[in-house]
Parts: C-alpha cells; structure tokens; sequence
C-alpha cells in the first residue's frame, strides 16, 4: 500500500490566529515585576523597550486568539504552510512500533522556526513608526532571522552576537550583514555594560544574557529604536503557535494524534509553539497528552533550576520573570547548541512545569550528536544542534515504547537545520567534543543570588 510520508496543507491554510494559552490557564503565570519598584508590569511599562502590540500581547490574559496581521500573512507564505513528516526512515532504524512525525521548520529561508516571530515583531515595529531595532543572538539563529524581517518591513537593524558564536559561526555572521543588519561581537566595548564586563573578565566569550544587555541599552538610548527579543517572553512563544496550529491539523490529515510532544528547550518557544495547541486539548477537552521539553545537561535549568523571580539579562535591566532558573549570573559551558545556553525559561512555561502539566529531560551533549546523525543519515536532514536534542529525546521515548510493545505517536519541532553548524558536526565526528555536567555547587552558587529578588 502507498503510504503517505509528507503532510501538507495549502497556503490558505496557514492559521489566521495565534493561540494564548494563558487564557485557558487555571494557574496563570505571576505577573512580570518592575525591577525598581517591585510592582507588577503593565503594557505601557513595557512601551519603552518593545512595540505597544507585543507589549499588550506579552501581559495578555484574557484573549485565547490573537489575529494575525495580514502582512505578517503574506510573509508566512514565503515559506509557510511547514511540512508534517513521518519519519519512517528512524522507525526503521530503531525497530521500534512507535509512529515518529517531525514538524519541519528548517525550510524557512532563515533555517529555522525563529522567523515565525520575528517577521511579526518587525512588522509591528514599522507599523508603530520605529526605524531601528537592536536585538541580542547567540548562535546566530535569531539575529539571522530578525535580519531577513527587519529587510522585508524596511528597518534599520544592530545585532550583538555573543563572541564564541561570533568566532565559531562566521556564516551566521555573513548571513545577517547579507541581510544588511550591523553585527557587534559581544561582550563590545560600544555599551556601558559591554564595558563593565570586559573590564571584569578580558577573555569572557560572551552569554546570551550579556548581549541582551547590550542591546537592550542600546535601544533606551537610542531615539525611535525598539528591542526585540527571540525566545523566553510569552509574546514570542505565542507567535510560534503558528507550528503547533498546522501541525494540529496535519496530524488529523495522518489520522493520528500525538502521545507524545516534544521540543529542545532554550528559552520555550519553539516548544511551547508546538505545544501549545495541543496542550489546549488537556486543558479543556480531557486529551492526556505527553510534553516534553529537551534541554541540555550543561543549562539545565528546568530539571536542576529553580523557580524565582529572576532578571532575563545578565546586568538586570529586564522586568522580573518568574521562572525556572539556574540565576542570571549562571555561566553555561560554551556548547555548540549555542541557542539553547541560557539560564531561565519562560514564565508560561515555567508555571505549567509547576502544574506538572508538562515535564522535562535533560541531554547530554555526545547523545544530541548522535542522535542528529543518525537522523541526517534516517531522514536525509542535518539538524540544528539544538534539534538534536529533541531527537535524542525522541529517540529514547521511541526506545521505551519498544521495550514496552506500545505503538505510542510521537510528534517532535524539527527547529532548525545544521548545515551552518558543520564545524560543530566535524569536531563531533573527530571525537573531540565533550559533555559538561554542572556541579551542584555550581548551581546553588548562582541560585543563592536570587535572595531579595521577589517570590
Ligand atoms: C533559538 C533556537 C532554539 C531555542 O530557542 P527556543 O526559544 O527555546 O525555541 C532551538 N532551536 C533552534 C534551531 C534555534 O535557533
């Protein structure tokens, strides 16, 4: 019998809405707190720093849909609807009864699901007259994206690049300036905290965290520039909800549902994108679903961290989240899953891994690898580092259905592709990549800072 391998929906059927959980939430996240004042956050305090549309959207309770801007529509199209695959080839190479799909946001011409937020943010920018926008990026992979949206709607854009990404991934590099974006190694002499840093610590390869101070200062100083930020705040997490919504679909069009789902874990939103939708169903309609968020054993801060109230930069200019953290002045090893080294999650995501809707595994380094090459070898696609860890994760589910004689339907967020990550595949293949445990004085070190930060 012809059996179907690709699930693929038409351009019209791109969602017009984007999911907020939060509206179904029986526990909603705590509110985000003024770092000065302690006082819970309103839009307007965030109208500084973010477009006045994300800004409602970030602190939105109430509206479960959110329309999507026709022009952000007609972007999508560039390479939206994404396809469904059943990934028969790792079936087979696990010899396991488990039915495997992946949602495969790789084909985006940026390589991964961060355009899907991105163009959405750059559009609202220009809507609301702003001709500049700064944002941070650690692999790379979000200051490539916001480069090709900020071209599309005509902005203006500065990327700070946290150094060993800036020096281990040069096309990364190449590809944002292609795009016309100005990109800054970080930590930069070019900012007061950048400054601060290095003169601290010379040889500090720079953090995620860093780079978002940088470009955050940057942008409060700066007249009619925005920050944007890629993962970790509920804005960004709601717009990659566009994943989920076509894969719930897809799923109905494989007359499947899935047991399982799982997402590699940097800040949440390629997981909760394509988790979302379908945690819906748990919520609301009794569906016993499986979420699974994959970090990695050297950042793990969902089954390790701790939930507090914490800063989501390094030099503390943003609002207080509260989420699952390892604290901000924890220093995560330099592995090559460069968009998954950061210390906290999400606040969403956060209070549902405290609901126990949801749960959590953690990754080692040498297992991401090998899992991504055994599925470039299965399924033909080199995956982004930090996909790998969902296939990790992926494979080890489809491992325990097999000992357990369980056909369970597992469904994972291919995030990104690795063709731009080679250098980190080649010293994978070489043998000279390690993984990095954390110590637990490591982690209770950087947690015992969080005293006074609001609980
Ligand atoms: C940035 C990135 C991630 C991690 O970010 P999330 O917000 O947790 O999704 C994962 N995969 C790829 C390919 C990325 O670029």
């Amino acid at each position: 019998m012809e059996r179907t391998k690709r699930f693929i929906l038409s351009e019209q059927e791109i969602p017009t809405q984007w999911y907020n959980i939060v509206a179904d939430m029986k526990n909603k996240p705590m509110p985000l707190l003024h770092p000065g004042t302690k006082q819970a956050m309103n839009p307007e305090d965030l109208f500084p720093i973010f477009a006045q549309e994300v800004s409602k959207q970030e602190l939105n309770q109430v509206d479960a849909w959110i329309p999507i801007p026709e022009e952000v529509r007609e972007q999508y199209k560039v390479y939206r609807t994404t396809p469904l695959v059943r990934a028969y080839g790792l079936e087979k190479a696990l010899d396991t009864p488990a039915h495997i799909y992946f949602k495969n946001e790789s084909v985006s011409p940026v390589g991964s699901h961060k355009l899907n937020s991105a163009l959405a943010q750059a559009y609202y920018c220009k809507q609301e007259g702003t001709t500049n926008i700064t944002t941070e990026t650690g692999a790379g992979q979000w200051g490539t994206a916001l480069s090709y949206a900020a071209k599309v709607f005509g902005l203006d854009l500065a990327v700070y690049m946290v150094k060993v990404s800036y020096e281990q991934k040069p096309y990364r590099r190449s590809l944002m300036q292609a795009w016309g974006a100005q990109v800054i190694a970080s930590p930069s002499m070019s900012t007061q905290s950048g400054r601060k840093i290095l003169t601290e610590k010379p040889n500090y390869q720079g953090s995620l965290g860093t780079a978002i101070s940088e470009a955050l200062e940057l942008a409060m100083q700066t007249p009619n520039c925005k920050y944007t930020l890629g993962s970790v705040l509920n804005h960004v997490t709601l717009h990659q909800t566009v994943i989920g919504l076509e894969a719930e679909k897809q799923m109905a069009l494989a007359g499947e549902y899935p047991d399982i789902v799982i997402g590699c874990f940097g800040g949440g939103s390629n997981f909760g994108g394509i988790s979302f939708p379908f945690l819906r169903h748990n919520i609301l309609g009794g569906k016993k679903t499986r979420f699974i968020a994959a970090e990695p054993s050297s950042c793990p801060k969902l089954t390790r961290g701790v939930f507090h109230y914490d800063f989501g930069d390094e030099a503390g200019y943003t609002p207080l989240i509260p989420m699952f953290t390892l604290g901000h002045t924890f220093a995560p090893a330099h592995i090559h899953a460069g968009g998954l080294r950061y210390h906290g999650a999400g606040s969403i995501v956060s209070q549902l891994i405290k609901d126990k809707l949801i749960e959590a595994v953690d990754i080692d380094q040498l297992d991401s690898f090998k899992a991504g090459i055994l599925f470039a070898q299965t399924e033909g696609i080199i995956p982004a580092p930090e996909s790998a860890h969902a296939i990790a994760a992926t494979v080890n589910e489809a491992l325990k259905a097999k000992e357990e004689g369980v056909a369970k339907t597992i469904l994972f967020n291919l995030s990104g592709h690795g063709l731009i990550d080679m250098t980190a595949y080649d010293q994978y293949l070489a043998g000279d990549l390690t993984n990095y445990s954390v110590p637990d004085e490591e982690i209770k070190k950087n947690i015992d800072q969080l005293e006074g930060l609001g609980s």
